[in-house]
């Protein structure tokens, strides 16, 4: 297996506050990995160190066998901040064209502009796109050199579904391609749907590391949904939540409660169970460490 990133104790310290808090992880080829946790939990901070934005305050990073802050290195990876300002005179064309002069073997321009549905904007000046339209152009833009390995911070934070689901197609032919990214995000769904590895953080520390079936595994609960019903009380339900028609209860264990649905009489139609989602992992691992 090639490491495209190796990351070793890495601390990272702002005044008094320690944003990483002795961070190890292996990035490999080919891996599209899923950096979650709640606002604040160290996930910028680690993208800028690791990519030779911010210094460690101790501990080290390895990109591509190289420093991230060597020319050789910054040349096999693609970068999008989670701040990004393009040139506004600029046209796109010409900003695809002026990144890619900074490589060796660059994609060619129209073939980009395609993979990321852009072509209709190749004319227009930067500055006069929407903050949307703008933000594609600064995620395609990481992909222009044929990096080897891409970091996206919250790629499609402010995208509607439409441009959301174009993104996930350019960043899914990359990594079909063999290309590796670590990116952040928001949306769960989206780390569901790319990544092959998801990685949560909080408070400077990495506290789950495995495959989306994994991390969902590393909680028990399931989500049991019914259509109308009217509950008695019942025990082992972590939590209730409503939609339209619908209610889900969450449990560590659905045998148990669906016997005492039966039992106690309530009345509902239409139940199905199925494994908590992403987001419901995710925020039983976080929310268990911050009640502890
Ligand atoms: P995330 O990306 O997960 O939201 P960040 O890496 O942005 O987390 O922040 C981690 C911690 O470091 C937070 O407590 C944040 O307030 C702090 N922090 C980030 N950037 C700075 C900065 N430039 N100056 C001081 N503290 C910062």
């Amino acid at each position: 297996m090639t490491v495209l990133a190796r990351v070793r104790d890495l601390t990272r310290r702002y005044h008094d506050t320690t944003a990483l808090d002795g961070v190890s992880l292996d990035v490999p080829a080919g891996q599209v990995l899923g950096l979650l946790g709640p606002n604040g939990a160290g996930k910028s901070t680690l993208i800028n160190v690791m990519t030779g934005l911010l210094r460690p305050s101790a501990g080290s990073v390895e990109l591509c066998g190289g420093d991230p802050r060597s020319e050789s290195t910054r040349r096999v990876i693609g970068v999008t901040p989670q701040e990004t300002g393009l040139p506004e005179t600029w046209r796109i064309a010409e900003l695809v064209d002026f990144v890619a002069a900074h490589f060796p073997d660059p994609v060619d321009r129209a073939e980009l502009l395609d993979r990321f549905d852009l072509t209709p904007l190749a004319d227009r000046q930067a500055g006069g796109l929407s903050g949307g339209q703008q933000r594609r152009v600064a995620v395609a833009l990481a992909f222009v050199g044929r990096p080897r390995l891409v970091f996206l911070d919250e790629p499609t934070t402010g995208l509607d579904v439409d441009a959301r689901r174009t993104l996930w197609d350019g960043i899914r032919s990359f990594h079909a391609d063999g290309g590796a990214v670590l990116l952040t995000s928001h949306y769960i769904e989206e780390v569901e749907a790319l990544a092959d590895r998801v990685v949560v953080m909080d408070q400077g520390r990495i506290i789950a590391d495995g495959s989306v079936a994994e991390i969902r595994g590393q909680v028990r609960l399931k989500r049991v949904t019914l259509t109308d019903p009217i509950l008695p009380p019942l025990s082992g339900v972590a939590s209730i939540e409503r939609d339209t028609d619908r209610t889900h209860l969450l449990t560590n264990d659905a045998t148990a409660l669906v016997r005492e649905l039966v039992t106690s009489g309530a009345s509902f139609t239409d139940i199905e169970i199925e494994s908590a989602s992403l987001e419901d992992a995710f925020l039983a691992i976080t929310g268990d460490r911050r009640t502890t």
